[in-house]
């Protein structure tokens, strides 16, 4: 089972000089300690890692006992972050998800005081801190492609789950029966989504199969693990292959539930564009791609509210209607939803052109902008309309100050000229 693969093909010049003191200082303490899980798949792929990961035998408190600067986070899942400066490397220790004394619960979470491993009683696990050895390390973990070890010192590549074949093959498996390991932790389902689109591995069959019958398991990953998963899903560079991915599997309603039609046209439009913001080094953020999707459900909430209501009211009676939707399937921070109220409540102004030096001035500007330049692509807004408003920037940056008079008697609004001249 235990394969050492010498000549891997890891250019040792790719890994990070921390990760690999910190292996070298538990290793001078008598610990074993190698790199883990993604960064060697990353290595083996011949791409650089994002972080390095380190997996030893020191427990918690030993591993803090070797550094000075290191504490133990989370409970869940207890790991240790090492800091050097402000770069943290993260080092778990080897569990094993065979604990004999582990505690089967429902709701009581009294009974979970004291238990290193805790499951469900429908077999969701809910604490993972049953120490083991380096094979119980590799066979816990999720993918073979992901239970690699590799040592930085000797450059020994360690594969206990055929991760090694897999990845030759560019085949994406769950490690042990599949449908067991997604029913333990369903974010799992999410994680293969991802890992397939990043690195264009195709999910293997029973893997495929155990997704499919599986899938209805998201609901019980808790709302802000969900939320913190999507947005990993979603904000990777590879947006748009994941949503074709999770549609493929089903998962769209269960991820982003709407009670009417989604835009598709629109929502492609934007992960399209997440996708090159990304490849470009330009900023990307989640909530305007919520903003996004759940742009038709507020749309027709909004048209659904009495018209004598006024607008603020129509606004934010649609703003919780839309955002509800979402909140039945995930935690979502408040900035994330004062964010898309705002990008909502800025397509109105803008389709008004009503003091436009004063939207512009808005902090939200440039994100319903966006929006309102996704929707003039796809005809759900006039591309006139957009395009006033990109020559209004454009007249405004060489004019910065707020009040000016080149901005102040800026052309004439759109509005203006649509109604005089068509
Ligand atoms: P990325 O490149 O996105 O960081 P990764 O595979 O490194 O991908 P991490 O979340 O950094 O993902 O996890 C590190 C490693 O921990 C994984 O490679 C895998 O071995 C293990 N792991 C992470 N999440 C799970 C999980 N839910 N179940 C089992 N093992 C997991
Ligand atoms: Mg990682």
């Amino acid at each position: 089972m235990r394969e050492s693969i010498s000549n891997s093909g890891i250019d040792p010049n790719r890994i990070d000089r921390r990760a690999k003191s910190v292996i070298g200082r538990l290793r001078s303490a008598g610990f074993d300690a190698w790199i883990v899980g993604g960064a060697v798949r990353d290595l083996l792929l011949g791409r650089q890692p994002k972080d390095f990961d380190v997996a030893t035998d020191a427990l918690p408190e030993e591993i803090c006992s070797v550094f000075q600067r290191a504490r133990v986070v989370g409970r869940r899942f207890k790991i240790v972050h090492v800091q050097h400066g402000r770069h943290v490397t993260e080092v778990a220790t080897y569990r094993t998800s065979h604990d004999k004394d582990q505690a089967k619960v429902t709701s009581n979470f009294e009974e979970m005081r004291g238990q290193a491993r805790v499951v469900s009683t429908d077999g969701v696990i809910l604490r993972d801190n049953a120490w083991g050895n380096q094979q119980e390390d590799a066979l816990r973990r999720d993918f073979t492609i992901n239970a690699f070890y590799y040592d930085p010192f000797n450059e020994e590549l360690i594969d206990f789950c055929g991760g090694y074949a897999d990845l030759k093959s560019q085949s994406l498996r769950l490690i042990g029966n599949p449908e067991a390991r997604l029913i333990e932790d369903p974010v799992r389902i999410l994680r293969a989504l991802r890992i397939s689109a990043k690195l264009g591995l195709s999910i293997e069959r029973q893997t495929a199969r155990a997704i499919r019958a599986c899938k209805d398991m998201i609901e019980k990953v808790s709302p802000r693990r969900k939320y913190d998963e999507c947005v990993k899903l979603l904000m990777n560079g590879h947006a748009e292959k994941s949503w074709r991915l999770a549609e493929d599997f089903a998962l769209i309603d269960l991820l982003f539930p709407t009670s009417s039609r989604r835009n598709s046209t629109l929502i492609d439009k934007a992960l399209q564009n997440t996708d090159l913001r990304v490849a470009e080094n330009r900023p990307v953020t989640f909530a305007f791609l919520l903003s996004v999707v759940y742009f038709s459900e507020y749309q027709l909430a909004f048209e659904r509210q009495d018209e004598a209501e006024g607008f603020e009211y129509r606004h934010a009676q649609a703003g919780n209607h839309a955002l509800n939707e979402l909140r039945s399937a995930m935690a979502i921070p408040r900035y994330a939803s004062l964010f898309a109220r705002d990008v909502w409540a800025l397509q109105a102004r803008l389709e008004s052109v009503k003091r436009p030096n004063k939207t512009l001035a808005l902090e939200r500007f440039r994100a319903g902008y966006d929006l309102l330049h996704l929707r003039a692509e796809v005809g759900s807004a006039e591309q006139a309309l957009r395009d006033w408003w990109q020559e209004f920037q454009d007249s405004s940056d060489h004019c910065p100050a707020p009040h000016s008079r080149r901005r102040r008697h800026a052309r004439t609004p759109y509005r203006h000229r649509r109604t005089g001249t068509h």
